[in-house]
């Protein structure tokens, strides 16, 4: 645990947030300033600072992912949803630990800017 990250003082309820979903490892909030009409965050409760830091077999891959598609079915995503991660400065990573945005409830465009 990260003493002053605000992602794992969330983790700790130390600070509100709205939970979508919570396991033993991961949790899904509500980011504070959507993109989109359902725009959810699902983050390992563990800090891990990127993508980068978490080996591929690490079982908290299918955790993440697992509460992923869960966020789709509870939030009726049923036209179809984008999962994002922005990762270091040229991603536009603003909270350094893990994160996978959930975007969805519009139709989004592409190609992001
Ligand atoms: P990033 O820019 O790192 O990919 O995503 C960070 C996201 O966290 C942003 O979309 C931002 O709106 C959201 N965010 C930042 N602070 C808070 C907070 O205190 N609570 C919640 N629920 N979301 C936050
Ligand atoms: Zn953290």
């Amino acid at each position: 645990m990260n003493e002053t990250c605000i992602f794992c003082r969330i983790a700790r309820g130390e600070i509100p947030a709205e939970r979508v979903l919570e396991t033993d490892n991961v949790i899904a909030i509500r980011d504070v300033n959507p993109q989109a009409p359902v725009h959810v965050l699902v983050l390992p409760k563990t800090h891990v600072a990127g993508m980068l830091e978490l080996p591929a077999e690490d079982v908290t891959w299918n955790r993440l992912i697992g509460t992923v598609q869960e966020v789709v079915r509870v939030e009726g995503l049923v036209n179809g949803f984008r999962v994002v991660v922005n990762q270091g400065s040229d991603g536009g990573q603003t909270v350094p630990h893990l994160h996978l945005h959930v975007l969805g409830g519009r139709t989004l465009q592409w190609p992001p800017g």
